[in-house]
Formats: structure tokens, C-alpha cells, sequence
């Protein structure tokens, strides 16, 4: 690093956000805090390779995720994944932000322990690593071990045990947070939604008037 001031971590989390919901909001939000970031930038994907489609159509989602963070300074949006017509690999995302951002800038993809569980099965998901770090929130229900022997291996050679280590080097590390058990999931409020049961807990204000305003998950 040329710079005398080192670079500040920058942090992108991605997901379906159908609807976004606070199991994402709180534990990234604390994990802000735990590692010392001042912005998230929530990437909202489109046609992820390994899910089904979302109900809610990409710019009903990304208006969802700009309702839930309209008050929150921590937070921006960044929509550049629902600007493409192709599935938008993560990979391809970030291999992108660090082209932009030049070989030294610290940069952190953020994902919910289930995610971490089946990294194995995305496009490329190792090299992830050679563009971005790994945070890791913890998320009630899933193992906190890897499948199997050598997935654990690779997990522990990775793993960063303080988060100073992520601002020190510009990727290459897994940092499991020790951020709050929310047992929130999309699944769960799209299913609420379609049996007429409240979400009021779940989820912003706002975005539960959007989802009724516009009928959603009905
Ligand atoms: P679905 O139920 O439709 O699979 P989801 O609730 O898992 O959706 P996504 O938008 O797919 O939400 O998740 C985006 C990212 O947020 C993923 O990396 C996921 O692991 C993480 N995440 C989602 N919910 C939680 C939660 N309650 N706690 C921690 N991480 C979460």
C-alpha cells in the first residue's frame, strides 16, 4: 500500500432479499460493529444459479431493500447484479469490485453460515478468496463445521481469529462472527404471507406496507 492512511474494509452483502428481512439486517448490522466497518453496500442478486426464482420480480426486491435501510446509514445499495440479463455468478461480481477497487483495497463479501455450508457447490466458490475475504454470520439451525475433513481443513487454514487481520490484508481470510441468532428466513415470511399470518416482527414497517401495498406472496 502506497497510502499512509491504510484503506478502509469495504463489505458487500448479497443475497435474493425476497423479501429482505431482519435475519439479514440485525446480524450484519452487529457484525458492522463487531469488525469495525462503517458501510455495507446490499447487493440484491438476480437469477442466482442455484436457487429458484424469486417471487417477487428484481425491482420490487431492490425497492424492498432500499425501504429497509432508508434510515439506516450503515447501509447502501448497490444494483448493479439486477442490471444483467445473464446469471450474475458471485464471482464474476467480485472479481469485478476488485478490478475497480485496485489490488490493495481490503474487501469483504459477507454471507449467513448456511451459505458457508454449501460454498463448495457455488460456481468458482473458493476463488473467492483470491478477490475478497469471507464473513461469516451465524445463523441458527446450520452445523458450524463443514461437510467434510477436507472442506474443515480448507475452512481452518483460511480462518481469521481477530478481525484486524481482515483490515491488514486485502483478501484471503474467513472470519466466522459471533454476531446474534436471528431465526428469520425468507421462506418462512413468503409462507406466512400465503397462510394470511402476521409478519409485523419479521420484517421493516415499511417493507411489510410494501409487500401489502402491492399484494405480495399472497
Ligand atoms: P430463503 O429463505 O428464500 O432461502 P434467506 O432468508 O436465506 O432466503 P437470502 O436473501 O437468500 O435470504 O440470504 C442472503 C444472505 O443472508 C445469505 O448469505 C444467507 O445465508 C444470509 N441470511 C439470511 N437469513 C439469515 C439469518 N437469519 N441469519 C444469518 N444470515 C442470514
Amino acid at each position: 500500500m502506497t497510502s499512509a492512511t491504510p484503506a478502509k474494509l469495504i463489505a458487500y452483502f448479497g443475497g435474493t432479499f425476497d423479501p429482505i428481512h431482519y435475519g439479514h439486517l440485525r446480524p450484519v448490522t452487529a457484525l458492522a460493529d463487531e469488525i469495525g466497518v462503517t458501510r455495507i453496500t446490499l447487493m440484491p442478486n438476480n437469477v442466482p444459479p442455484h436457487r429458484e426464482q424469486p417471487e417477487a420480480t428484481a425491482q420490487q426486491r431492490k425497492r424492498m431493500v432500499e425501504l429497509a435501510i432508508a434510515e439506516a446509514p450503515l447501509f447502501s445499495v448497490d444494483d448493479r447484479e439486477l442490471q444483467r440479463v445473464t446469471p450474475s455468478y458471485t464471482i464474476d461480481t467480485l472479481e469485478t469490485l476488485r478490478g475497480e477497487m485496485g489490488d490493495d483495497q481490503p474487501l469483504a463479501f459477507i454471507i449467513g453460515q448456511d451459505s458457508l455450508l454449501t460454498l463448495h457447490t457455488w460456481h468458482r466458490g473458493r476463488d473467492l478468496l483470491n478477490v475478497c475475504h469471507l464473513l461469516v454470520c451465524a445463523r441458527p439451525g446450520y452445523r458450524t463445521t463443514l461437510d467434510t475433513p477436507e472442506q474443515q481443513a480448507w475452512l481452518e487454514a483460511h480462518s481469521a481469529e481477530h478481525a484486524a487481520a481482515l483490515h491488514a490484508q486485502p483478501h484471503g481470510l474467513i472470519y466466522l462472527a459471533h454476531t446474534p441468532l436471528v431465526t428469520i428466513s425468507a421462506t418462512d415470511i413468503r409462507q406466512r404471507r400465503q397462510k394470511g399470518e402476521p409478519c409485523d416482527d419479521l420484517v421493516p414497517p415499511a417493507v411489510l406496507h410494501f409487500m401489502d401495498a402491492h399484494d405480495l406472496y399472497r
